[in-house]
């Protein structure tokens, strides 16, 4: 029989690279991987003064930091951050392909999107996850290493802003499984979590305080639990994730929806359930 040790206080000295790391999830997942012990690459496209702060927040829990600017949507851009990180570290053991965009337009609003959309969308949301596991499979593979894809649950359920966020999620989905399978002779794992509203400025940005408060409050009604997520929500199962606690699980989409997406049960009395 196995002891009981903290298999997610392993991470000491492990290096993890976070995509989109200056703000919201990506900024929680540094912060709780920098708890464990890891030194984590805290990256950003413009906020290069927010991601100093997480960096120093990351330093304060215990870790080590570095920050590099990068956009991800761009493939060169992908190679240069993996290169950067790996001499700076010399390696690799953690990747959270967390960066992402949206456009919001109802999903019956066919015209409200054009195929420019799409493809931006796709280059953050699909492409970038792609080139940056790429850049880093050889880094990996040297540390059996493991890859969490924030992906969400409008790639699993088709909601949310719109139908070419939805499309994008659901490509990650599907690169999540094939490279899972793709990698595991290498000893690397790819995982990814699915959150529903994630209680960060993306939403409150886009929607405003009013819509996003009233959205939130219908979120919590329709939710089981009763409750939204909160970035640490997401951060404690990437460390899940990211760590040997999750070393017999691959290819796996987790949904963490506060069990939203088990809908209503169907009444068997004629009332309300
Ligand atoms: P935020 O808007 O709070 O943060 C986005 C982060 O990504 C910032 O650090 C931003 O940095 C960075 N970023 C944006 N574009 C790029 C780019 N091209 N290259 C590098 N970094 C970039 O978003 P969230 O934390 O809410 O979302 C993070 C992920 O979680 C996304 O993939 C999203 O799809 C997913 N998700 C979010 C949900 C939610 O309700 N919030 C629900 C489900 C999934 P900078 O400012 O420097 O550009």
């Amino acid at each position: 029989m196995q002891n009981n040790t903290d298999v997610t206080k392993d991470l000491n000295q492990q290096v993890a690279l976070i995509t989109g790391s200056s703000a919201g999830i990506g900024a929680a997942c540094a912060l709780a991987l920098a708890a464990r012990g890891a030194r984590v690459v805290i990256n950003h496209r413009k906020s290069a003064e927010a991601a100093d702060a997480v960096a120093e927040a990351c330093r304060k829990a215990g870790g080590e930091a570095q920050c590099v600017q990068a956009d991800v949507s761009r493939a060169e851009e992908c190679a240069r951050l993996v290169e950067e990180a790996a001499a700076h570290w010399g390696r690799l053991d953690i990747l959270v392909n967390n960066a992402g965009a949206t456009k919001f337009a109802a999903h019956d609003q066919l015209d409200a999107l054009d195929s420019e959309d799409f493809h931006n969308l796709y280059a953050l949301n699909a492409v970038g996850p792609y080139m940056v596991i790429r850049a880093a499979r050889a880094h990996l593979a040297r540390q059996k290493g493991r890859i969490v894809n924030i992906s969400s649950i409008a790639g699993v359920r088709a909601v949310g802003s719109s139908l070419a966020y939805v499309a994008s999620k659901a490509a990650l989905n599907g690169l999540t499984m094939g490279l899972a399978r793709a990698l595991a002779a290498d000893g690397i794992r790819v995982n990814a979590l699915c959150p529903a509203l994630v209680t960060t400025d993306w939403f409150r940005k886009a929607l405003g305080d009013e819509l996003f408060e009233q959205v939130k409050a219908a979120q919590i009604a329709a939710t089981p639990l009763k409750r939204v997520a909160s970035p640490e929500d997401v951060a404690e199962a990437c460390v899940f994730f990211a760590s040997d606690a999750s070393r017999h699980i691959t290819g796996q989409l987790l949904l963490l929806d506060g069990g939203l997406a088990l809908g209503a049960p169907v009444s068997l009395s004629g009332g309300d359930t």
